[in-house]
């Protein structure tokens, strides 16, 4: 399920190759939307993420930085929350940030998650982590 959704992400959203695709910090989406479908398509309680976001250890501004080069709690779960709570309670962005993603826009992306969204979000994303 997870490595599928990768597929239908990178045919439907993220536009060109991946080199393109990661032209800008976008792997909380590409990793995160691939946990969230997984396990959201199998019904799955994600134990793992649940047990990282006890731990209030990042906020969502700080997720939009993710790359390869952080550890794989980072990358995968906190991909997953963060992405589990964009699309579940900021969907509007989502769609924003999507449209830039499906047309290879990524510095509008980029601008659009960094300056519009910014860390307005994080004092909301860190009381859903304990919800
Ligand atoms: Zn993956």
């Amino acid at each position: 399920n997870h490595e599928y959704t990768h597929y239908l992400d990178g045919r439907f959203n993220m536009y060109g190759d991946w080199n393109a695709n990661i032209s800008t910090p976008t792997l909380w989406w590409i990793e995160g939307l691939a946990e969230y479908v997984s396990y959201g398509y199998l019904r799955r309680h994600n134990t793992w993420a649940a047990g990282e976001a006890s731990r209030q250890t990042y906020n969502l501004s700080t997720l939009f930085d993710t790359t390869q080069q952080h550890d794989q709690d980072r990358v995968y779960a906190w991909g997953y929350l963060a992405v589990y709570y964009l699309v579940e309670n900021r969907p509007a962005d989502v769609a924003k940030i999507l449209g830039y993603y499906r047309t290879g826009s990524w510095q509008a992306a980029r601008s659009y998650i960094k300056q519009n969204i910014g860390t307005r979000y994080d004092a909301d994303f860190r009381r859903w982590l304990l919800t």
